[in-house]
């Protein structure tokens, strides 16, 4: 029998793949609704096509410099989400490039969102942000606001709302956390009831590497791992 030797970042993928499945099947969910993205920021192209070669098809990035840095020595069988804080006046530089913007926090960057795609002629899937915890270091919108938000988006032609984002509050303790995801999950089925195009809106983005399992077991659809898979940031 040959064994090939697994790269850490391979054996890294193939046990979150697993952890993955086991957190779904133990709350009854099918495996295969629940997507794992390797999150990329401060990692070499040459590790990020590693996990890609394990079978991670999802990548995610935080800082457009470093995508337009890194984007050409990408393994392009993975497709690319936007996941970070983003200025209006970059979106012109990833909208061909990434499939999904995660992390739509403002109407303004919507409507920048929609005019660039509109130049292009592309249909851009989004995400809102969601500001679960209330914090006041974070960027999203508020629970409160997320009905009014997705209603409004619906009078953009190259924008199509596909979900929810969150970012899980840093250091809380398990059952914050829970009730946080419980609350994502909750907002969703919202939106999907208001929207009369909702069979687009079924991706809840959430859960990273200290709460992925978690994440699944409250109805993640994305979840974002990157210290996971590449070890620590520098
Ligand atoms: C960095 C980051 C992650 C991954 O965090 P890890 O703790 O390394 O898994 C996920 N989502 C966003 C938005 C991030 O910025």
């Amino acid at each position: 029998m040959s064994e090939k030797l697994l790269t850490d970042t391979a054996a890294n993928v193939a046990e979150a793949f697993e952890k993955i499945k086991a957190a779904a099947v133990l709350v009854g969910r099918d495996p295969s609704e629940i997507r794992l993205m390797a999150v990329t920021k401060t990692v070499s192209p040459d590790k990020i096509n590693e996990a890609v070669a394990a079978g991670c098809d999802l990548l995610g990035e935080n800082r457009v410099q470093e995508l337009l840095e890194k984007y050409e020595q990408y393994d392009k069988s993975a497709e690319i989400h936007f996941i970070g804080r983003l200025q209006t006046n970059k979106v012109k530089y990833i909208v061909d490039k990434v499939s999904m913007i995660e992390s739509v926090d403002s109407l303004k960057l919507a409507e920048e969102i929609e005019k660039r795609c509109a130049k292009i002629g592309k249909i851009m899937d989004v995400l809102l942000e969601v500001n679960i915890a209330e914090e006041e270091s974070k960027g999203g919108f508020s629970a409160k606001e997320i009905l009014e938000v997705s209603e409004k988006l619906k009078d953009f032609q190259h924008l199509r709302l596909r979900g929810l984002m969150t970012i899980g509050r840093f250091g809380a303790e398990i059952e914050e956390t829970r009730h946080y995801f419980e609350k994502m999950r909750h907002l969703l089925v919202d939106i999907k009831t208001k929207n009369i195009d909702n069979i687009y809106i079924n991706i809840l983005s959430m859960g990273m590497s200290a709460d992925y399992e978690l994440a699944v077991s409250e109805g993640a659809t994305i979840v974002r791992i990157g210290r996971g898979l590449f070890g620590a940031r520098k």
